[in-house]
């Protein structure tokens, strides 16, 4: 079935496709390239020097997405990286092996910057140090950012990531680029940055109404995908932020629910919250299991890796390098266990949801550590149901269509036996 193209999906379409074509001619238009990851992104930063920035992560779910990542991951075994080892990384590496050719098919540049602002998984280490020893004699910029073991951040935190940016990222920066740090300019993308947060921030909230007007983990990928993938603190990403708010606007003025491939979701027989990042190289697969059982996803952590924006945070002009290092901090993969728990919980009761659900990935240890005891906690404190299926992010091996498929199916039949004795005991009671 063809997709029902909005406005806002072709803007992200053309977005996407210039930023890869820019990415491809860099080098010969002398710009300067920096390899990054999302969670504590440091976009605004990267824009301000004129280079632009690339995320191995998105080239390895668009793999995954595109039925190119098991090849890679195979090479990447061949190279010596266990079975055990994120697939994003090996994913990644096997790309590069095999001639580092993008998603949109055209040839990614090498790496000017490495820059390593890892926020909480301790495999964004070992990553560049991989990419390191495959890019020799390219400079890596470290960014360290403390975990908020004590669910807070401290005068001391902040202060020790300012010093980090003033003393290790920005010199390095300004050497690579060959251009002085302009506060100015970065004050402007700040600002820019600010406007589309309030915006995405607005779209992720409408699943207050009955029946929710987006999917917020299916779709959310799709609209995070703009701030994710380096237009945060772009006016294109303003533009694309307030197209899609206008068009789930007015689905919301008619009553309707989400867009999905198989196309609009008729009925929402149930809303749920995600935990966990989605499966990639069956996305369309996975997200129809969804779509057949008239469940609509009301809220989901993944869409908060790459900053949790609705419990507050904004980039400050006003502050930008001490905004940029709460930005960091901030990011859901650098949360305590106890605050996911209030941050999902506070996620159940505002959007209603049915059903809290946990999709565990494999080989992800930074997101599985703790699910099941955020799944108990929660089962326990709201007396909600809770599921629990297992995938990986771009190994197809680890996709069992059958086994998801049977314990969606008990997890669907439960919230639907509890909706009828809730529904028997509201008659009761009346
Ligand atoms: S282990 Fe998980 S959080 Fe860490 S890099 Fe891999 S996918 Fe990302």
């Amino acid at each position: 079935m063809e997709v029902k193209k909005e406005k806002s999906m072709i803007l992200q379409k053309e977005m996407v496709g210039k930023l890869f074509k820019d990415l491809s001619t860099a080098k010969e238009r002398g710009q300067k390239v920096v390899y990054t990851f999302i969670p504590g992104n440091l976009s605004e930063l990267i824009r301000s020097f004129g280079m632009l920035p690339l995320y191995p992560e998105i080239n390895a779910l668009q793999s995954g997405m595109r039925k190119k990542s098991g090849q890679y991951i195979r090479e990447a075994e061949k190279y010596g990286h266990s079975e055990d080892v994120c697939t994003y990384v090996k994913c990644d590496v096997g790309m590069m092996l095999n001639g580092n050719i993008g998603p949109t098919g055209e040839k990614l540049p090498e790496p000017d910057l490495l820059l390593l602002c890892y926020t909480g998984c301790f495999t964004f280490l070992k990553w560049f140090e991989n990419l390191e020893r495959l890019y020799p004699g390219v400079p890596v910029a470290l960014l360290h950012t403390p975990y908020q073991e004590r669910g807070m951040i401290t005068k001391e935190m902040r202060e020790y990531m300012v010093k980090q940016l003033k003393k290790e990222v920005i010199p390095k920066m300004e050497k690579v680029s060959g251009q002085k740090f302009d506060e100015e300019r970065l004050k402007k993308m700040l600002r820019h940055s600010a406007e589309a947060e309030d915006c995405i921030v607005k779209i992720f909230d409408t699943p207050t109404h009955k029946p929710s007007p987006i999917d917020a983990y299916f779709a959310g990928v799709y609209y995070i995908g703009p701030i994710n993938i380096g237009f945060r603190g772009t006016p294109q990403a303003i533009d694309y932020y307030k197209e899609l708010y206008k068009e789930i606007q007015h689905r919301i003025a008619k009553g309707l629910g989400p867009i999905t491939p198989e196309g609009e979701m008729k009925e929402e027989n149930f809303r749920l919250v995600v935990e966990g990042p989605p499966n990639w190289t069956h996305f369309r697969q996975f997200w129809k299991l969804f779509y057949d059982m008239g469940a609509v996803i009301v809220a989901s952590s993944y869409t908060k890796v790459g900053g949790v924006y609705d419990m507050g945070f904004r980039h400050d002009p006003d502050r930008p390098l001490e905004s940029l290092s709460e930005y960091c901090m901030n990011c859901y993969t650098n949360l305590n266990l106890p605050q996911r728990i209030d941050l999902l919980g506070s996620c159940i009761k505002k959007y209603q949801a049915d059903g809290f659900l946990v999709n565990s990935i494999k080989s992800c240890n930074s997101f599985s550590a703790g699910q099941l005891l955020i799944m108990r906690q929660l089962e326990e404190e709201l007396e909600i149901p809770v599921g629990f299926i297992e995938s990986d992010l771009v190994d197809p091996r680890y996709f069992s269509y059958s086994n998801i498929k049977n314990r969606l199916e008990s997890f669907f039949q439960m919230l639907h036996q509890r909706k009828m004795i809730k529904a028997h005991e509201e008659v009761v009671n009346y």
